[in-house]
């Protein structure tokens, strides 16, 4: 799936591996992750709690709490260059400026004891060559652009609703024009209504900044509107990687499929959701052979035996599923016989 070619892709994520050491064993937390994202692209990374997205988003930005988390292996090219190579003051220098990253709970990335304008300033000033004044006139114009108004700027923190924090943290988070943002979950801490505003403001932003985007969610809803591509991950792996029209006309690894089948359909009379049976793995002891057999119901013998490896069924379109890559390129081949 890996695609070498530093010109074409800002990021190219090649066999990442990141455990966790804990006292109950080793958590694989991402397994040999093979990525890779174009400028100005937008990819949705797709999964349960626990599948290893926001571990996948820590290591990209060297911030996997070491210990107990540990990058066994893998290289991280971003503009060439290989983000695990890079020292600690070197990525001080790439974190908010050429990669910025948005948290799910705003609090987590304001400081509240520090008006909203001085806080982008800080980060204006921190990565170009600026002077305090007009550090803090760009902190304005951010403000403005996020949709709050200057006169709201010598605000703190508290004196602002859950919404336009986040609004804040994104503003912070595009100060420096970052060429790739990472957002993880940025919506979820918000009621319904702002977070359809809060995702259309992103859009917006990543129309007028091109900047490439790695969205973290288990919203496919936010997908299909935000994302050129999707990953769908399950316990540490990629189990399907394809362009988000693929996916959803095509969807091809199982575990794709239970997560499709389990949105509710508005339209259908149902009064169960389809759920997919069973929960995700123990992340210290993950099941043998493809992760996903306990619960998938279309397994065969050799699931629970061999792992799986990744199959492009169509250009671009990767799945880590032999039994149904098969089926499917059977069925695609039956319909151009007739
Ligand atoms: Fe299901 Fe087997 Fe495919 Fe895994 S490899 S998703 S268990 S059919």
């Amino acid at each position: 799936m890996t695609q070498m070619d530093d010109k074409k892709f800002i990021l190219d994520i090649q066999d990442l591996t990141i455990h966790y050491v804990v006292e109950s064993g080793t958590v694989h937390a991402v397994e040999n992750l093979n990525l890779s994202l174009g400028y100005g692209e937008n990819l949705g990374f797709v999964g349960e709690t626990g599948a290893g997205k926001t571990t996948a988003a820590l290591g990209i930005m060297r911030l996997v709490p070491d210990p107990p988390g540990k990058v066994i292996g893998g290289k991280i090219i971003f503009e060439g260059e290989d983000l695990l190579s890079k020292t600690e003051s070197q990525m001080r220098a790439i974190r908010g400026g050429k990669i910025s990253m948005i948290f799910q709970d705003p609090m987590t990335s304001l400081n509240p004891v520090i008006t909203v304008d001085k806080q982008i300033a800080e980060m204006v000033l921190l990565h170009n060559d600026v002077t305090e004044q007009q550090a803090l006139e760009r902190a304005v114009e951010m403000l403005e652009m996020v949709g709050i108004k200057k006169e709201r700027a010598r605000d703190f923190p508290h004196q602002f609703s859950g919404g336009m924090k986040q609004r804040v943290v994104i503003a912070i988070a595009l100060a420096c024009n970052p060429a790739l943002l990472i957002a993880d979950e940025p919506t979820t801490a918000l009621d319904v209504t702002i977070q359809a505003q809060v995702l259309e403001l992103m859009k917006e932003l990543r129309r007028k900044i091109n900047t490439s985007l790695i969205m973290i969610t288990h919203d496919l809803g936010i997908v299909a509107e935000m994302c050129d591509k999707v990953a769908i991950m399950y316990a540490g792996k990629v189990v399907e990687y394809a362009s988000t029209e693929a996916l959803f006309n095509r969807p091809a690894h199982p575990y794709t499929e239970g997560l499709f089948n389990s949105i509710p359909d508005l339209t259908e009379d149902e009064d169960e959701l389809k759920v997919i049976k069973g929960l995700m793995p123990d992340p210290t002891d993950i099941p043998s052979g493809c992760s996903f057999h306990p619960r998938c119901p279309y397994a065969v013998e050799t699931c629970s035996q061999e792992v799986p490896e990744m199959v492009e069924i169509e250009p671009g379109h990767f799945v880590a599923c032999p039994v149904w890559g098969k089926k499917l390129l059977k069925d695609s081949a039956a319909t151009e016989v007739k």
